[in-house]
């Protein structure tokens, strides 16, 4: 029999436990978590984190729930696999808020549908709206069946034409750009707008129709934040406000979340696929808001990944109050408020991979300071420091890029100077225009001026000094591909020199093999049965895609014949599957390999394995894959390195080092220009370039510039308040 339960209390046991996690690297882990708590594991990138957080506890409690569900589901359970572990106790159902799950790749999903916050808003212009002349934008009335405005303009609208304001449907979308409001699917990224509706994306007829004055598509142009004022300052009749009380509840409390994760400064009409990893998962994270569910274990992974600290001690509000709705919480983090804001904290580590996936600490943020074990504690408490340089480089006058004019986005026009042969950060808070500015302006400017290929730069007049530089390189944290099929090895070119390699063996001769017989990519050598996957896909209609081990060639890729070749005693397969710093030592006869090996390794990947699938990498992992193969590759005489949030994934000494990298490429006579809100790359920089002071239409102007010191003594800028402290 069920009871019905009416406390938070009854639902959710009192701890949970976990004994012998033996996921990916984990060793064993034996852990006891309270409920209703919110729970930081943080510890090294590589020490397994995500993997007790999401690849145990999170798979496990999905496992249990679909069990229960599903019978067509329940066949594949066997194969699919139980975490490997030998007891967990009080658990509950879990929901995962993380970055990677696929964002909808739609042209015409934007925030407002993702959120549904545009479908409630559909329901109240249909209910409350007045059609307007879309001549002279005066009022419609009826008259004897049609209707007129007061200078005489007369529409024929039937009912339900005017009412239907989607625009994913024919009815309401426009008949030019079907409802993308660009003229092309792949121009919606950046608006090159619909002749017809001008990115409205509806047909004049719904345009024309006001609430409150405005069309449904001006109101979603409004900032989230401001989109909130217009609502909240609506009047209706006694008849609208009845009918539509619940719908402005919920557009009014989803407004809200949005604001309190540190969107408030998107807009509803901005398309899903054009939102940063981070800015998706808040988005997800204030929608779970908005369910108002309790009883529940969330998982995330960094929701402070691209936000300013500023925006950190809002989104910490939210965690709370979840939490104190009757959740737990359990958060992969390395951000230093929010692990000193945490109820509990669990520390992985000591180093990473099979060096890693011990339990190194758990209990408070407070004793955590005091613990001799554990490395956040020695960072938190001051008694190690980050990355600093000997001395900082001073600009030189003219040595330098300007960008004149920048207006894309909410940039305001400004001239913005960029010191060369230094370390820069851009920095300011969420929305500001960091990236507007570095990545659409002075990447694809500097692309185009050198002829390497990039998409057109956003407004702006010209970037003056660009003579200087040989070379521009932008590091970013797109995937380094969508498949299986991409991996840190083929990505580097690494597998090519491997597969020569093999070649080369005895028996690889005697076969008559040559490298492409070692191609997991192309036929030949590569099991047929999976087409080198290793995996197959199972669809499961309503669940998440099931990938199982490739029954042919368990999971290696490669046909038997191929597998008979070894080399120093390991199949191509096992070479694949080594982790990179025993890879490094294992090839240390070929320096072809080695070298490029050990760039990985400087970068913090050593723990990656090097034919690990490039759909299990985090953005992060992806981004310091890209920079190890620039690094490696013969540098031009002067370079422009242009990287976006470095640090995400990575826990205070994984970013001393990565600093450490960068800044050795700026004594070599390159550039660096970094996007970053991390205190500590602030602080290592030569130069900081501060925009704000908010987000969105609050912010796009240079704030202020200077060494790290000038930042932090300046009044008019927020990040200098942190930078401080
Ligand atoms: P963290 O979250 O602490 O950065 P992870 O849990 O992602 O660390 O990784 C821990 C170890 O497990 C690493 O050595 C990583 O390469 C390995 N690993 C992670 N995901 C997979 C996977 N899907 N298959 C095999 N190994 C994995
Ligand atoms: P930051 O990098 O400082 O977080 P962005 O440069 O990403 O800020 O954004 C600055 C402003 O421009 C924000 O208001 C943002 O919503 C807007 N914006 C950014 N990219 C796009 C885009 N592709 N389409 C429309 N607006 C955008
Ligand atoms: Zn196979």
């Amino acid at each position: 029999s069920v009871d019905v339960l009416d406390s938070t209390d009854t639902l959710l046991p009192d701890r949970l436990i976990v004994r012998g996690a033996r996921v990916h690297n984990l060793r064993g882990v034996d852990l006891d978590l309270p409920h209703r708590k919110l729970i930081v594991f943080t510890g090294v990138s590589g020490s397994g984190k995500s993997s007790l957080a999401f690849d145990t506890l999170y798979a496990e409690a999905q496992r249990r729930q679909v069990q229960s569900l599903s019978t067509f589901a329940r066949q594949f359970m066997d194969e699919m696999g139980k975490p490997d572990l030998d007891r967990l106790e009080g658990l509950c159902s879990a929901v995962a808020v993380d970055q990677r799950s696929s964002a909808t790749r739609s042209p015409r999903s934007t925030v407002g549908t993702v959120t549904e916050v545009y479908d409630l808003m559909r329901v109240v212009w249909a209910t409350a709206g007045l059609p307007h002349c879309t001549v002279c934008a005066e009022e419609l009335l009826p008259d004897n069946g049609v209707l007129v405005c007061l200078d005489g303009h007369d529409t024929e609208l039937p009912e339900l034409y005017n009412r239907s304001f989607s625009f994913n449907l024919p009815f309401g979308q426009c008949p030019d750009c079907l409802g993308l409001g660009a003229a092309a699917e792949e121009d919606s990224t950046r608006l090159r707008l619909c002749a017809s509706c001008a990115g409205a994306r509806l047909r004049p007829a719904q345009l024309g129709v006001r609430v409150g004055g405005r069309s449904i598509a001006e109101v979603t142009a409004l900032p989230v934040a401001q989109c909130l004022r217009f609502f909240t300052e609506l009047t209706f009749s006694d008849r609208q406000r009845q009918v539509l009380a619940q719908a402005l509840i919920e557009i009014t409390d989803r407004l809200r979340y949005l604001t309190e994760v540190g969107l408030g400064y998107l807009s509803l009409d901005r398309p899903a696929r054009t939102l940063s990893g981070g800015e998706a998962q808040r988005i997800r994270l204030a929608t779970q808001l908005g369910t108002q569910l309790f009883g529940l274990l969330y998982v995330l992974d960094e929701p402070t990944a691209g936000l300013h600290p500023q925006d950190v001690e809002e989104l910490i509000g939210t965690l709370k109050s979840l939490r104190d709705r009757g959740n737990t919480l359990i958060v992969v983090e390395h951000d230093e408020h929010l692990i000193r804001a945490a109820d509990w904290v669990v520390e992985l580590g000591p180093a990473a991979g099979e060096h890693g996936g011990q339990l190194i600490f758990t209990g408070t943020a407070q004793e955590m300071l005091s613990d001799p074990e554990s490395l956040t504690g020695a960072y938190l408490s001051g008694r190690r420091t980050g990355h600093r340089p000997a001395r900082r480089r001073t600009p030189v006058p003219g040595r330098a890029l300007t960008v004149r004019g920048a207006r894309e986005n909410n940039l305001t026009g400004q001239d913005v100077t960029f010191p060369l042969g230094c370390f820069v950060a851009v920095s300011g808070v969420s929305g500001a225009g960091k990236s507007t500015l570095v990545d659409t302006i002075l990447y694809r400017a500097a692309a185009k001026a050198l002829g390497t290929e990039a998409p057109p730069p956003g407004e702006h007049d010209g970037v003056v000094g660009l003579h200087q530089i040989d070379r521009v390189i932008r590091v970013d944290q797109t995937p380094i591909g969508r498949s299986g099929r991409s991996t840190p090895a083929t990505y580097t070119g690494i597998l090519d020199s491997i597969r020569k390699l093999f070649a080369q063996t005895s028996t690889a001769k005697e076969l008559g093999f040559i490298p492409g017989r070692f191609s997991f990519n192309s036929p030949g050598g590569r099991c047929e049965a999976c087409a080198g996957d290793g995996t197959v896909r199972i669809e499961m209609y309503f669940l998440p895609d099931v990938f199982l081990e490739c029954d042919t060639c368990h999971g290696t890729r490669y046909d038997a014949d191929t597998l008979k070749v070894t080399y120093r005693n390991r199949t191509i397969a096992e070479v694949l599957d080594l982790p990179i710093e025993t890879a490094a030592e294992f090839f240390a006869a070929a320096p072809a390999i080695a070298g490029p090996l050990r760039t990985l390794c400087e970068v913090g990947l050593g723990y990656l394995r090097l034919g690990q699938a490039a759909n299990t990498l985090s953005g992060g992992e992806a981004q310091r894959v890209k920079l190890a193969a620039e690094l490696q590759r013969r540098p031009g005489k002067h370079t422009l390195y242009l990287l976006d949030e470095p640090t995400t994934g990575l826990h205070a000494s994984d970013v001393a080092r990565l600093m450490g990298v960068l800044h050795r490429l700026v004594a070599k006579g390159h550039t660096v220009i970094t996007v970053s809100h991390h205190t500590e790359v602030i602080r290592t920089a030569d130069w900081v370039i501060d925009l704000g002071p908010a987000g969105g239409d609050g912010g796009g102007q240079v704030v202020a510039t200077g060494t790290p010191e000038e930042i932090a003594a300046n009044p008019a800028s927020r990040t200098g308040r942190y930078l401080a402290g």
